[in-house]
C-alpha cells in the first residue's frame, strides 16, 4: 500500500476552506524566490499575502478543487506556501493536531484521533482544594 493511499487529506479538505491561509509575500513573489502564483494572492498587510478564498467569513481557497469530506487536491499542491505545507494531519506525527481535527469537525468530519477512552480502573484524581 502506498503512502498517498494512507494521507486522509485527500478525501478531506476541511482546513483549506475553514482557516486563513496567509504567509510572508516573498513566498508569492517569484523575483524573489516565491513559489505561489501570484494571482492566486491577495496581499493582507504589507507583509502578509493571502490564498484567494480564505480571508473571508466562509473560507474556500480558490486552489482547493473537490468535494470536502469526499475528494479533494490542491491545485498548487507543489508550489504551495509554507503554511500549507506545515500544516499536519491529525495523527501524522502520532499525535493528535487540534487544528486539523477542529476543521474536519466544522465540516462534519469524524475525528481522526478521537480522544483515548478512560481507562475504568484508572484513579480520579481529587480537585485542588
Ligand atoms: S483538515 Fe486535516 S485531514 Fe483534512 S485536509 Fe486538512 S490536514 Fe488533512
Ligand atoms: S493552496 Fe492548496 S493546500 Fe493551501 S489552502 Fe489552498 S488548496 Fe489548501
Amino acid at each position: 500500500m502506498s503512502v498517498i493511499a494512507l494521507n486522509p487529506c485527500i478525501a478531506c479538505g476541511a482546513c483549506c476552506a475553514f482557516y486563513r491561509a496567509s504567509f510572508y509575500w516573498t513566498e508569492a513573489a517569484p523575483d524573489a524566490g516565491g513559489t505561489v502564483p501570484p494571482e492566486l494572492t491577495e496581499r493582507l498587510t504589507p507583509f502578509m499575502a493571502v490564498m484567494k478564498g480564505t480571508h473571508s467569513s466562509k473560507p474556500r481557497c480558490i486552489c482547493l478543487q473537490g468535494n470536502i469530506g469526499e475528494q479533494v487536491h490542491c491545485n498548487i499542491y507543489p508550489q504551495r506556501a509554507s503554511v500549507c505545507r506545515d500544516f499536519n494531519y491529525s495523527g501524522q506525527d502520532g499525535q493528535p493536531d487540534e487544528r486539523c481535527e477542529k476543521a474536519r469537525a466544522a465540516w462534519g468530519l469524524p475525528p481522526l484521533c478521537p480522544p483515548s477512552p478512560v481507562e475504568p480502573d484508572q484513579p480520579i484524581k481529587p480537585k485542588a482544594a
